[in-house]
């Protein structure tokens, strides 16, 4: 008999999500993270100052809230300390003249931003926030479930039958558009085009990318609807709560534990070795890895058969640098409601995305860099200390290959000297800084290969049925019993868990 029925390499959001649901439902785990924590890219340090709590990557916990994991295991979650914090003014951008466009949970306080900043606007943003109310039931079942599978057929068949032809096919049309594309059919004013387009950054799709539009859609009307949520004092809420409730059900988690091997036998996982030599046998192995990392830990045999080789063509998305501040002021935005939001982006406009981004896939340190730039104690202020504050700053998109060991904290100056002109005073509130290179997003977590935030880009040859590539679809990989979960597989980066969901479902 096996020493466990499953065993998860790796303890991100959708191993641990896996682990808790096959624990709860029976099956002996054992979770394995070669970190000392585990969280992988949801973790909360005081990387500045003592006092000062920062989620050092993921901070948005959205996905989270309206995922799979928490759909099954809310109470138990609530009940091992899971505490989320609301935020109703998710996001704005702010530009260079001085304005600022926000989206807040209401229809009529953004239809009022709107209509300072771009009123032309209003009819359009008024149709789309109806089309997600009515699209919403055709798009989740998509997202949520596994790809290709005749679940999802069915539900297409269903949405086509309901929607009819024509707009159906708008919907396939939408899934395949850019940013661009999208924004400029429905929006007139630079200002909504780049508020809406900067979501596509999110997701390493610059503006001219085929694929983009869907999450430009999402995010920002989902935003008007739903708010962002955030981890009361920090995200690692969300692994904290996630690590009892495995152990309350019975299974076992190893940190500090890396995995060197995966044993098999006939092109049948069996178990894992650890590091120390140790072998531990298991019915199945979950693999919460980088596709790309698996062949490292197959057998000389298996790594030379094409179906394995195959995921040499995976390739990683561009690479992101955060910077992590302790403050002892907000940003005193130019743009005064600006410091009301949760996240403020500054692109600014489209094409300066288009251009950071070309630049950044040419292998060039982008001029005007995207921003996100997230103020989290302004609906948190656990995160730090009485009357202080701290910022996340994400640098959306950054090429591969450059030495940050010399180019890190100059570029980091570039980045802060880009807010000081948008927050005059900004620098002098700096109390103390963090940076972290893509080489240290690396160093942290190995499935961010070269500081890709999301384990492997998101272009539509690698997404949805195509995720991480066709031999390696549905959660499976060309070994029996050995399974892949995380941002690598389907539905991608973000913390929702819902990878981690579909294989447990697979193997329960
Ligand atoms: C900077 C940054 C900001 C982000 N911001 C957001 C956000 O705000 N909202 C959002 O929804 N998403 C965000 N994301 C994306 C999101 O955080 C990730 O997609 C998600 O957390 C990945 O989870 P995962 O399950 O794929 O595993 P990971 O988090 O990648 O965890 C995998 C784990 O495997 C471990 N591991 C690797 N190799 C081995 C081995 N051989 N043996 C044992 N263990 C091993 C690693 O140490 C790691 O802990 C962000 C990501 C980054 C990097």
């Amino acid at each position: 008999m096996s020493d466990f029925d499953t065993i998860i390499i790796g303890g991100g959001v959708n191993g641990m999500g896996a682990a808790a649901l096959l624990a709860k439902r029976g099956k002996r785990v054992l979770l394995l993270e070669s970190n000392e924590k585990c969280g992988g890219a949801i973790r909360t340090e005081e990387v500045t100052l003592p006092g000062f709590r920062h989620d050092l990557f993921a901070t948005n916990l959205s996905l989270f809230a309206g995922g799979p994991i928490m759909a099954e295991l809310k109470d138990d979650l609530i009940k091992n300390g899971l505490e989320f914090v609301p935020s109703n003014k998710p996001f704005c951008s702010v530009f260079p003249d001085g304005k600022a466009l926000g989206v807040i949970q209401d229809f009529a306080a953004t239809e009022a931003n709107l209509k300072r900043i771009a009123p032309e606007d209003i009819q359009s943003w008024k149709a789309l926030s109806e089309n997600l109310g009515r699209l919403a039931p055709h798009i989740l079942p998509i997202l949520g479930n596994e790809l290709p599978s005749f679940k999802v057929a069915k539900a297409l068949l269903k949405s086509w039958r309901t929607l009819g032809t024509t707009e159906f096919l708008s919907l396939i049309r939408l899934l395949l558009q850019s940013t661009r594309a999208f924004t400029a059919e429905n929006f007139k004013a630079r200002e909504t085009r780049a508020l809406a387009a900067s979501w596509g950054m999110h997701l390493d799709y610059g503006p001219d990318i085929a694929g983009g539009a869907l999450f430009a859609f999402l995010e920002s009307i989902g935003g008007q609807m739903f708010g962002m949520v955030l981890g009361k004092s920090g995200a690692d809420v969300i692994p904290n709560a996630l690590s009892k409730v495995i152990q309350q059900y019975g299974g076992q988690i190893r940190t500090s534990t890396r995995v060197s091997s995966i044993t098999s036998e006939n092109s049948q996982a069996t178990g894992v070795k650890l590091e120390n030599g140790e072998v531990i046998s298991a019915k199945d192995v979950i693999a919460n890895l980088n596709p790309a990392l698996i062949p490292n830990l197959l057998s000389r045999e298996e790594q030379s058969r094409p179906e394995i080789k195959e995921i040499d063509k995976f390739v990683p998305g561009l690479s992101t640098m955060m910077i992590h501040l302790a403050m002892d002021k907000l940003p005193q935005w130019t743009a005064q409601e600006a410091r009301e939001y949760n996240y403020v982006h500054i692109g600014p406009y489209i094409d300066d995305m288009a251009l950071a981004y070309a630049e950044a896939a040419a292998g060039k340190l982008p001029s005007t860099p995207t921003l996100v730039i997230g103020q989290p104690t302004l609906t948190d202020p656990s995160r730090a200390p009485e009357g202080k504050h701290i910022l996340w700053i994400q640098v959306r998109v950054l090429p591969h290959g450059i030495d940050w060991s010399k180019e890190g904290e100059r570029y980091a100056d570039h980045v802060i000297d880009i807010i000081e002109s948008y927050a005059p005073g900004t620098k002098s509130s700096i109390l103390s800084r963090a940076v972290l290179t893509p080489t240290d997003l690396e160093r942290f977590n190995a499935n961010l290969i070269g500081g890709d935030s999301l384990g492997g880009s998101h272009h539509i040859s690698q997404f949805f049925f195509l995720r991480p590539l066709p031999a390696w679809s549905r959660h499976r990989t060309p070994l029996k019993n050995l399974w892949i979960c995380g941002s690598g597989t389907w539905p991608g980066g973000g913390v929702g868990g819902a990878s981690g969901a579909i294989v447990a479902n697979s193997l329960s």
